[in-house]
């Protein structure tokens, strides 16, 4: 079924920063869009921590030229959620929120984009669906217990608790201090012998000094291997020493990639080992001509390697050689 019979110059899959910049772009080009989003708008931002602070100073957020002004060095979520608002409205972009891709198929003049609501006609598309909907997993029994997420919102169901956070980089990080913070007893363990690179620079002190104070409890070289209902067993990597620490809840802190079924869905092929699709540098285009990539869906499970800050910037190039290829069709 298709939704209606508008053929539209590009169909953006995803409503984050990276879709939303080539949303504004291509409607400043006069090209018709729609962008198909599964969730709300900017639906990974809005699914961060409560309190989460940027590390970007607002006008490395910002997109499409539209000034982002704060009171502080660095925005929290609902500074940059609100701002984001503003750039669909000021830009006009046509949205169509709680609406998933499940694939895209070649067609008369283009691609049927398959969605929940129906099919959509469209000469070219971005896919723009970042990483954050899928953790790696632990692989460990009881990862599916009540008690264990890969994911962190806030610390106030965890007072006077004992808790697990797993991982040692940023994320895991700023988790352990703010469960801290707000009475939560914690234990971090990481499979490392310290801090990732990644942990940023004014955080690095203050993890260092709850460590060395035993604020936090920090198990280096260690592993959980198995998560019950009321404990953690976990294994020290180089003696193999292990150990069952009382527990309630289980933070599983160690990072996303990309889900590789919507490539696969439309035909995008991707290196099996870092799950980057196939495409072009210059354009972006992948594998499937016609068929583009924005924003950090492009970094496979190197999530570090492309983030707002330099994602944002893809939506130019996405929508520029789009543009070329409608003026040569005319
Ligand atoms: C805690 C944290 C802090 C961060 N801080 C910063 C920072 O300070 N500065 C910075 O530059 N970066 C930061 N990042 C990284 C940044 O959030 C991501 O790089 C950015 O969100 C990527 O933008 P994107 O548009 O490519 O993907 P996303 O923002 O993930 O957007 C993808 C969108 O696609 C949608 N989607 C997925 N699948 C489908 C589908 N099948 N159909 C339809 N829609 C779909 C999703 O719902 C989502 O809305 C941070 C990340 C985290 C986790």
């Amino acid at each position: 079924m298709l939704e209606n019979e508008s053929i539209y110059d590009v169909v953006i899959v995803g409503a984050g920063p990276a879709g939303l910049a080539c949303a504004v772009e291509a409607g400043r080009r006069g090209m018709t869009h729609l962008v198909l989003e599964k969730g709300t708008l900017v639906n990974t931002i809005v699914g961060f921590p409560t309190t989460m602070i940027f590390f970007s100073t607002p006008e490395l957020l910002e997109l499409g030229g539209m000034p982002f002004t704060s009171p502080n060095v660095r925005p929290d979520r609902i500074e940059a959620v609100e701002y984001y608002h503003g750039v669909a409205r000021a830009g006009q972009v046509n949205l169509s929120l709680y609406n998933g891709v499940a694939g895209v198929e070649r067609a008369d003049q283009g691609f049927i984009v398959r969605a929940e609501r129906g099919g959509y006609r469209a000469h070219h598309v971005a896919i723009a669906t970042g990483y954050f909907d899928q953790v790696n997993p632990l692989g460990i029994p009881g990862e599916e217990l009540p008690k264990v997420s890969h994911y962190y919102r806030e610390a106030y169901g965890h007072y006077s608790q004992d808790v697990l956070v797993i991982g040692g980089r940023n994320s895991a990080v700023e988790t352990a201090l703010d469960l801290w913070r707000h009475g939560a007893r914690v234990t971090m363990v990481h499979r490392g012998d310290s801090f990732g690179r990644s942990v940023k620079y004014w955080i690095r002190p203050d993890i260092e000094n709850r460590v060395a104070k035993g604020q936090i409890a920090m198990l280096w070289n260690t592993e959980a291997v198995e998560i019950l209902p009321r404990a953690v067993r976990l294994r020290n990597r180089e003696t193999g020493e292990e150990q069952t620490i009382t527990n309630d809840f289980v933070y599983a802190m160690i990072g996303h990639r990309p889900s590789v079924a919507l490539l696969e869905a439309c035909g995008v092929t991707y290196a099996e080992e870092t799950l980057v699709p196939t495409y072009d540098p210059a354009t972006f285009e992948t594998n499937v001509p016609g068929l583009f990539i924005a924003g950090s869906v492009a970094c496979g499970s190197k999530t570090w390697e492309i983030f707002i800050e330099n994602g944002r910037r893809h939506a130019a190039v996405v929508i520029a050689e789009i543009a070329r290829r409608l003026e040569g069709s005319k």
